[in-house]
């Protein structure tokens, strides 16, 4: 069986040999050792000033929202994971959704403006499969409308976008270091924010807004990072470049095996170093999708998935409204298996399936 990704997962030997020091201590979690050291390698992989280890993915989005003191209505992208949204009507914001260009899939910044009102507060958007938006443009649009700007950038681990890392761009940015996504701490993600007073404020927020052991800088929920979960990134970290190697290896073989104009495959923005974190397709239409998904992949055993159906436009409790594009990309978009230990062998056996089933 083939299926979209498969987790890398270290020699358990090295795993264990950075837990004993958990085991040693007694020492799980409210930030130890493993934690600290974890974002310190990370902040040197990474290029950054300021990383602050999470739990998951998704409680850093909330964080951002509620420690910037968002209200109204924040403008966001509709083809993304469910989180982006959830998170924005979670802390009881409303999403406003501005459609994605149709090769970069990122949020369209050309049409963000008209969608701006007196109620918007910032713009959420997703860098999505690491492909980045056009943070420019939006950088210019929040400074003239006075709004915030946050980034999920959960695809974008070692993303780099004119030289430096995609996560310095925006007031914060969000990852995820789920066992899906390329770097991963089982669950797990991290907040990054240049502004060192801002990321004290998240840093509280994330503690209970614990400030030392009796005193309370403000509200705050539980979004910390164990030491478990920091063992898995210490011992996955020093086999980033391996995995990334192995992902590139296979996206090199299934651009020049699918090229042609039959599918449409992701365009990345200029000046991006990417990370081979997805390998999209887009079909002419939804009919051809299903058609390579349940008669020619499903059939040899090989799993794909729709990322992102629906799109987030559509969720059942949201009020209906539209965005043509990413509705279209959705029903015709599908990721192919990439992960670092993928053979190239059966690289070449989907895409000949895909060829063939078309
Ligand atoms: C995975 C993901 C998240 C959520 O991350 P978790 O670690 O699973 O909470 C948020 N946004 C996007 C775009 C994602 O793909």
């Amino acid at each position: 069986m083939i299926n979209v990704t498969k987790t890398f997962l270290p020699p358990q030997e090295e795993y264990n040999a950075i837990l004993k020091q958990a085991w040693d201590s007694h020492w799980l979690t409210n930030r130890g050792v493993l934690v600290q050291e974890l974002e310190a390698k990370l902040k040197t992989y990474l290029g950054v000033s300021n990383v602050l280890a999470t739990a998951n993915g998704t409680l850093p989005l909330q964080i951002a929202i509620k420690a910037l003191g968002l209200t109204g209505e924040i403008i966001t992208t509709p083809f993304s994971y469910v989180a982006t949204t959830s998170s924005i009507v979670w802390e009881g914001c409303t999403p406003i959704f501005v459609d994605v260009h149709p090769e970069y899939l990122t949020i369209d910044d050309t049409k963000i403006e008209a969608a701006i009102t007196s109620k918007t507060s910032a713009i959420l958007a997703t860098h999505v499969f690491g492909n980045p938006c056009d943070v420019e443009a939006i950088e210019a649009i929040a400074k003239k409308h006075h709004l915030k700007v946050i980034y999920d950038a959960a695809h974008c681990f070692g993303v780099t976008y004119k030289g430096q890392s995609i996560f310095n761009y925006g007031d914060v940015s969000t990852c995820s270091f789920h066992a899906t996504k390329l770097f991963h701490t089982g669950e797990g993600g991290a907040l990054f924010c240049k502004d060192e007073q801002l990321y004290n404020t998240f840093f509280y927020h994330h503690n209970f807004g614990h400030k030392g052991k009796e005193d309370f800088q403000g509200l705050g929920i539980n979004a910390k990072m164990s030491e478990l979960q920091a063992a898995m990134g210490l011992a996955v970290l020093p086999y980033m470049e391996s995995v990334l190697e192995g992902r590139r290896q296979a996206v090199t073989y299934y651009n020049s095996a699918l090229k042609g104009d039959f599918i449409k495959t992701l365009k990345l923005r200029d000046c991006t170093q990417w990370n081979y974190s997805y390998y999209p397709v887009i079909f002419n239409n939804e009919t051809q999708l299903l058609k390579v998904v349940k008669s020619a992949l499903e059939k040899n055993n090989i799993y794909s998935r729709r990322y992102f159906y629906p799109a987030l436009n559509n969720l059942p409790y949201l009020k209906e409204t539209s965005c043509p594009v990413s509705e279209s990309i959705s029903r015709k978009i599908l990721c192919l298996p990439l992960y670092d230990s993928l053979l190239l062998d059966e690289v070449d056996e989907i895409c000949k399936l895909i060829k063939k089933s078309l």
